[in-house]
């Protein structure tokens, strides 16, 4: 299992050649030839799966989606994946990019995140985001950087100086003071605020520096700690809330607990991450509102995995095997109820290519397969607010293609087995050969 993973990587980050093939292909959108892919069977994530479809590309977008090859532009580019089901690129809500490890030997990867500089951190996190597209995952919500590391990478991705998905990021995520005093150590900048104020000042600053999305961590619980105890007050959440909405962003907040989840929904979180045992009135509270849920079970299943390599202390084990059953318990319970699910990794460290293994969660706590993979794409584009440009195969969509080996729509595990990725007209992924 482990040499494969390295065999892929190696195919994908080991090669300049593949670097500079990828950063050549992003051309311009008015010099790009229009482009007809052939797929076996596509899901466009609308309603219907299409038969020996073709799916139209002019430039970055999509132009058309048919069955008729006399559709296809007399000097059109032909890609012919008849063999594999084709899915609309896939939108991971839960990211942070730039915590990317690699496995040098010896130094636990916790410890590998402090002493790196920031400039060094993005360039390493190429990986991360290559990885990324290689699970299928064409956009991401990063929700929390530090030194606005994301919204570098984001930069260079969109001026295509770097191969990675569309990202939507939120700087600093927003916590209350946790450390304790360290004689003439100043308290970290960024994301730290205490109080209604300094809640307000830091959603405005990270607006200011120009993120997407606000990230706020309302409760404790994060790698090997799965605490829940409630860090911020409700006033303290609404605040963040409103301010977030006043300056036209959405909100992620972070609860691992039922107390920071169900003050978070109240206040009108726009997604609720991580939360294990809901309590009845929060799942009811977010079916009303609409409120997405983003469990992240898949991240635990991760830290059990690399405990040793992460550098986890022993010990833990026992109460993240029980954290996985009760997020799980509050995804059915969620779901029987009829909240929206949003798919959120929280890949860090070395998950990067993992992305989409929450799809089996959610398929062992109800979802059909169709309705995991909505999760993964229209879900999360809706949580973006980018309904109309991502998330499906459709005309005027950004032109972001996954072609999988077998049927997803029948075995979700078939969503694992990537082969084949376009993103805004580009292919950043070309597995076909057997492997
Ligand atoms: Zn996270």
């Amino acid at each position: 299992m482990r040499a494969i993973r390295f065999a892929r990587i190696a195919v994908a980050c080991g090669s300049v050649l593949l670097f500079a093939k990828l950063l050549a292909a992003q051309t311009k959108p008015d010099e790009k030839p229009v482009k007809a892919v052939r797929f076996g069977k596509l899901w466009d994530a609308k309603g219907k799966v299409w038969t020996n479809a073709i799916v139209i590309v002019d430039g970055s977008k999509v132009r058309a989606v048919t069955n008729d090859a006399a559709a296809i532009p007399a000097g059109a580019e032909v890609i012919d994946l008849s063999n594999f089901t084709g899915l609309p690129g896939m939108i991971d809500v839960h990211t942070h990019l730039t915590y990317y490890t690699d496995e040098k030997a010896g130094e636990p990867l916790r410890r590998q995140l402090l002493d790196v500089s920031p400039a060094v951190q993005v360039f390493l996190a190429r990986k991360a985001a290559l990885h990324t597209l290689e699970a299928g995952v064409t956009t991401v919500r990063d929700l929390g950087a530090d030194q606005y590391m994301d919204i570098a990478m984001r930069d260079l991705i969109n001026r295509g100086e770097m191969i990675g998905p569309r990202m939507f990021v939120a700087g600093y995520g927003l916590f209350v003071t946790s450390s304790p005093y360290k004689p003439g150590v100043n308290p970290p900048a960024g994301g730290q605020a205490d109080g209604v104020p300094e809640v307000l000042r830091a959603v405005r600053q990270q607006v200011a520096a120009g993120v997407d999305v606000i990230k706020m961590y309302a409760s404790t619980g994060t790698d090997d700690d799965t605490t829940q105890f409630e860090t911020y007050s409700y006033e303290e959440i609404k605040v963040a809330v409103d301010a977030a909405h006043r300056a036209g962003k959405k909100i992620a907040i972070h609860s691992y607990g039922p107390d920071g989840a169900r003050d978070a929904v109240r206040a009108g979180t726009d997604s609720l991450e991580h939360a294990a045992d809901l309590d009845d009135a929060t799942i009811a509270e977010m079916a009303k509102r609409g409120t997405f849920y983003v469990p992240t079970i898949d991240h635990n299943r991760y830290y059990l995995d690399n405990a040793r390599k992460i550098g986890y202390a022993p010990g833990f084990e026992e109460k993240t095997k029980d954290f996985i059953r009760r997020n799980l318990e509050s995804a059915r319970k969620a779901h029987q109820a009829g909240v929206k699910f949003a798919m959120g990794s929280d890949a860090v460290y070395t998950m990067y290519g993992e992305n989409t293994r929450e799809l089996g969660w959610f398929v062992k706590a109800g979802l059909t397969p169709e309705q995991a993979l909505q999760a993964a794409t229209v879900n999360g584009a809706a949580l973006l607010g980018k309904e109309k440009e991502l998330g499906a195969v459709a005309p005027g969509y950004w032109a972001d293609l996954v072609a999988v080996q077998g049927d997803p729509l029948a075995d979700i595990h078939a969503a694992f087995h990537v082969r084949w990725v376009m993103k805004g007209g580009d292919v950043v992924v070309e597995k076909l050969k057997a492997q």
